[in-house]
């Protein structure tokens, strides 16, 4: 590894591997992240694919997206595409958007002392008031290669002649599969705590060990996420979750003391239970997760916290029902409670908190199958998701495996075969119950 005290001073030569020897063809370049390569490039620009592109192509794995790095100022960047938006205010970077392609374009930038960043740190700008001056946070491509995370996250494709260009043994770490923090792990952790949750990411990600030096102070410093703003850690958490690996990735974080950061509640609830199923519910949820989007499903953040939730909306549900409220109204109290507390640690932005909250709603009345209750369900907009939700308690042994069943008949069977599945509402002795208003022929909710 490189010498500490040579980091950004420009005494670290790279390695630069030529064309013939990389397997980085522009055929696997998306079309729009090459023409932004190449303009800036016939501008006199420096123009480099950076980032996670690199490494993905490098392992023969699809990108998610592509990151550029250039010499160009932002205004200057903005000067050479009309389909360009530059956001972030301390650092500003431009996207080029090319229908649903959205190339990041990043100005070459040194790493400072108080480097928080990343480089999507437009949630974090304001918390900067504005102390570090322009001028001295733009660099050249040696200074850009020091603030990156990990060593196979700093490599370089040159759009000038196709080489690639190391400056921190990326290529050797790619080839053992090592995540290896750039500089002092703990100072890079400390600088910007969720390096970690990333770390925790791209292992699951890409079956890669994390290096024995970055991986030590893992355990430790995971309190420093209390930090992290909540609308950044709901991003994270998207990322954690719904990247594919969401099984692995959750191991990993429990492994490493990081899940309670993201998911207090859940961790208590977790520890709690000795008997498994809790954590059996959380497993196989996010195994379902990770199935659909192999089967390119759609999945939706409102259904993942639905599940990464419910242990302690249940627990604290069943209380409120040994206290004396309907399984409705527990629903409804244990939901909001979690919820408040919950976007105390990650935001979660109400289109996904509502539905969110009608899938736990529902759970309650899929037990109501008299009268006209379960043709009602049936309609509702959440009636798919919430029955998703009760096929997952159902195949862990949370919910009886027959009322799956009853839901998953009534739902395939004919108007008739359906009729027959739901008796009359029955006419209860003794404590009845309230009718509803305003529908008195209407038999009564069994
Ligand atoms: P993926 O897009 O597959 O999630 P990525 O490595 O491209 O992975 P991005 O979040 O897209 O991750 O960031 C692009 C690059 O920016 C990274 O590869 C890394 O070099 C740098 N980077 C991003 N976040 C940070 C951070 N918090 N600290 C340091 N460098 C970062
Ligand atoms: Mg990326």
């Amino acid at each position: 590894m490189t010498n500490q005290g040579d980091i950004g001073t420009g005494r670290v030569q790279p390695v630069i591997i030529p064309r013939p020897e990389h397997a980085i063809s522009r055929g696997s370049i998306s079309p729009g992240a090459l023409k932004v390569l190449y303009r800036l490039k016939d501008a006199g620009f420096q123009s480099y694919l950076v980032g996670g592109g690199v490494r993905d192509l490098l392992l023969g794995r699809e990108p998610k997206d592509f990151d550029v790095g250039t010499n160009a100022t932002p205004d200057e960047i903005k000067a050479l595409f009309r389909n360009c938006r530059l956001i972030g205010r301390r650092f500003r970077l431009a996207h080029v958007r090319f229908g649903q392609d959205i190339i990041e374009v990043a100005t070459f930038r040194a790493r400072h002392d108080s480097d928080t960043d990343a480089i999507d740190d437009e949630l974090r700008a304001h918390a900067e008031n504005g102390r570090i001056l322009r001028d001295n946070v733009y660099g050249t491509l040696d200074d850009d290669v020091w603030r990156r995370d990990f060593t196979v996250n700093a490599l370089y494709y040159d759009i000038k002649d196709f080489s690639v260009v190391d400056y921190v043994g990326g290529l050797d770490d790619l080839k053992g599969g090592m995540l290896r923090l750039i500089g002092d792990p703990e100072q890079r952790y400390r600088e910007d705590p969720v390096r970690m949750l990333r770390a925790v990411r791209f292992a699951a990600k890409l079956g890669f060990r994390i290096h024995a030096d970055s991986e030590a102070c893992l355990h430790e410093l995971g309190h420093l996420l209390r930090d992290i703003p909540p609308a950044r850690l709901f991003e994270e958490i998207l990322k954690l979750f719904l990247g594919g690996n969401a099984v692995g990735t959750f191991e990993l974080l429990r492994h490493y003391d990081l899940f309670q950061y993201l998911f207090p509640l859940t961790e208590e609830a977790l520890g709690h239970e000795e008997q498994g199923f809790p954590i059996t519910f959380v497993l196989r949820a996010l195994e379902n997760t990770d199935g659909r989007l192999a089967e390119d499903k759609p999945v939706t953040p409102a259904f993942l916290f639905a599940a990464l939730l419910w242990e302690p909306m249940r627990l604290q549900a069943q209380q409120l029902r040994e206290q004396g409220a309907t399984p409705i109204e527990a629903a409804q109290i244990a939901g909001n409670r979690v919820t408040a507390e919950q976007v105390q640690v990650s935001s979660l932005p109400k289109r996904f908190s509502l539905p969110m909250r009608e899938i736990w709603n529902l759970q309650a009345r899929f037990e109501r199958r008299r009268g006209k209750a379960p043709y009602r369900l049936l309609e509702h907009p959440r009636f798919r998701a919430a029955y998703d939700f009760l096929l997952l308690r159902a195949e862990v042994g949370e919910e009886d495996a027959e009322l799956a069943q009853w839901w998953t008949d009534f739902q395939t069977l004919n108007a008739d075969e359906r009729a027959s599945m739901v008796p009359a509402a029955q006419k209860k002795s003794g404590r009845r119950r309230r009718p509803r208003r305003r529908r008195s022929a209407a038999p009564v909710d069994g």
